[in-house]
């Protein structure tokens, strides 16, 4: 068996999703949770959007992807609104044939919340509802997923269910 190593240097996809395997992704869409710094929650429209926030819980993200989470994580951290141009992202799963990547408007993060992402993924309140098979159930899970946080009395900022009321 021929094993791309740059594939295989990276191997813990199996950590982010029920079927993605140690060093070989599963090509199918995810959600994820980055962590969001606590200053988030001085933000107004944060504020607003979170009622139910219990005091001392965890701010966070909430996001989709038709890539692996680490390679969404390698946008956020690398392509930052207002200082993308010239910077690259890493693909880990596959998905694009280049590994490393030109930031572009489309890969860069979140304009309201990217500021105050920390750049780590948690990755235990997701892996069990990975994967999704197709755009459609992918922005389903990412709107039931940042529905269920808020009503544990997480803080949640979610990517395309608040961009429309922002
Ligand atoms: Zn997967
Ligand atoms: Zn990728």
């Amino acid at each position: 068996m021929q094993l791309n190593p740059q594939v295989m240097a990276f191997d813990s996809f199996q950590q982010h999703c029920t079927r993605c395997k140690k060093g070989k992704p599963c090509g199918k869409m995810h959600v994820y949770v980055m962590e969001l710094k606590p200053e988030v929650y001085k933000n107004q429209k944060f504020r607003d959007v979170n009622p139910n926030y219990k005091k001392g819980m965890p701010c966070v993200y909430v996001g989709k992807t038709s890539h692996h989470p680490k390679c969404r994580q390698s946008q956020h951290n690398n392509c930052k609104v207002g200082n993308w141009n010239g910077k690259k992202w890493t693909c880990y799963c596959g998905k694009k044939t280049e590994k490393i990547n030109e930031c572009k408007l489309s890969t860069r993060t979140s304009s309201k919340v990217g500021k105050y992402m920390t750049g780590y993924l948690l990755n235990t309140l997701y892996k069990k509802t990975n994967p999704q098979i197709d755009s459609e159930s992918n922005q389903a899970a990412e709107g039931k997923l940042a529905i269920e946080l808020r009503n544990q009395g997480f803080a949640v900022w979610a990517g395309h269910l608040n961009q429309s009321s922002s």
